[in-house]
């Protein structure tokens, strides 16, 4: 068997061909139309009114906050357990973000934990649909409502994830994708805002061009800064849009097969996933050793990652306070090789030598 990485971009001569047909045409390289018609895809698949698309899923949540008004002496609550982007977002307008544990059943932001941590700074929950699920989005947003909250989704790890039937992305007031190389769609870099408010629509397109009243014109009635994306990158989108359908089937098969191979063995916990909502990005597993497990794996040249240490117990946080729940997840949390282009021989390989590593322990 030939190394098996835990993940790696999936493009091919479609995405080549649209390069090489957009450069033969001569655009200018930055965002244009070729952006819009991005952005449209991204709009339809989620069916949102409007989108927006940002050079990076950290800016284009730094985005949803500068344009609901949130900056310094403003509290957000954020998961602990997530990309170290999504609090880093908030850090970045001047805004704190505020950490809560996770719940057991999701992995995402409990929102009885959430409650305790409101106070009279606190003006927007960021919620993180971790590896694509989530709780019933309708009551996150009735608790944002409730507590009149503004409710911002980070759905970086959730296109194609769906609550109840409606997109990850469209409870909250402004819902945020990354198309960063790991995700299920890639341009490398690059990000999305979606939203049902027009008027906010527009004040993020000003947000991210300067301030501009249009695109290419020099009048600024709002300040604004350069978080623009490519045309270059949005013909790579455009193609990978089109391969979302049937990737969504197959992360899904990935799963199922992982699961179905694995759930035998006692020592290896899956969180349970309603496959018809969710295709999960990564193949997460929860076991009690996962550095021994991730050495005997590379010893078969079989690539995996830990899933992200808590963020209040990374230097740049350091908070001397508990989260049990995030900190059993983060302690056992593997991921395994999850690329779209795994074959079912080798999901099976993976998971004889991950069956043949607990029955030699056990
Ligand atoms: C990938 C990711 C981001 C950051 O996106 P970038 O495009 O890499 O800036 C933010 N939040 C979560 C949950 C992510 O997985």
């Amino acid at each position: 068997m030939k190394p098996i990485p835990q993940m790696e971009p999936s493009y091919d001569q479609a995405e080549q061909e649209a390069v090489q047909r957009y450069l033969a045409g001569g655009g200018w390289l930055t965002e244009f139309k070729k952006t819009e018609e991005f952005a449209n895809a991204i709009a339809s698949f989620t069916a949102s009114p409007c989108c927006v698309i940002t050079n990076n899923g950290t800016i284009s949540l730094s985005l949803a906050l500068m344009a609901l008004n949130i900056g310094p002496g403003d509290e957000v609550l954020v998961p602990n357990l997530t990309m170290i982007a999504t609090p880093n977002s908030v850090k970045l307008v001047g805004a704190q973000p505020i950490l809560a544990d996770i719940d057991a059943k999701t992995l995402c932001l409990s929102l009885s934990e959430a409650e305790k941590k409101i106070t009279s700074k606190t003006k927007a929950v960021m919620y993180v649909a971790f590896n694509g699920r989530s709780q019933n989005m309708h009551e996150v947003a009735d608790f944002a409502k409730k507590h009149k909250l503004l409710l911002i989704e980070d759905a970086a790890q959730a296109l194609g994830a769906h609550s109840q039937g409606r997109h990850i992305g469209t409870f909250g007031i402004i819902g945020s994708f990354s198309f960063s190389v790991p995700k299920i769609i890639t341009t490398g870099q690059g990000g999305a805002l979606v939203t049902q408010e027009r008027s906010l629509y527009e004040k993020i397109r000003r947000l991210k061009d300067f301030g501009r009243t249009e695109g290419g014109c020099d009048i600024h009635d709002t300040i604004g800064y350069n978080f623009k994306f490519t045309d270059l990158q949005a013909v790579i989108g455009i193609e990978q849009m089109k391969k979302l359908p049937q990737r969504i089937t197959r992360k899904k098969e990935i799963y199922r097969l992982y699961q179905s191979r694995l759930e035998g063995i006692d020592a290896v916990e899956f969180i349970p996933t309603n496959l018809n909502e969710v295709p999960p990005w990564f193949i997460d597993i929860y076991v009690p050793d996962p550095d021994r497990l991730a050495a005997t794996l590379k010893e078969y040249g079989i690539g995996t990652r830990r899933i992200y240490p808590p963020i209040h117990s990374q230097k740049s946080y350091q908070l001397e306070q508990s989260f049990p729940v995030t900190e059993k997840y983060a302690q056992r949390g593997l991921w395994l090789p999850s690329s779209i282009k795994l074959t079912d021989d080798e999901i099976n390989f993976i998971c004889d030598k991950i069956a043949r590593f607990y029955k030699e322990r056990h």
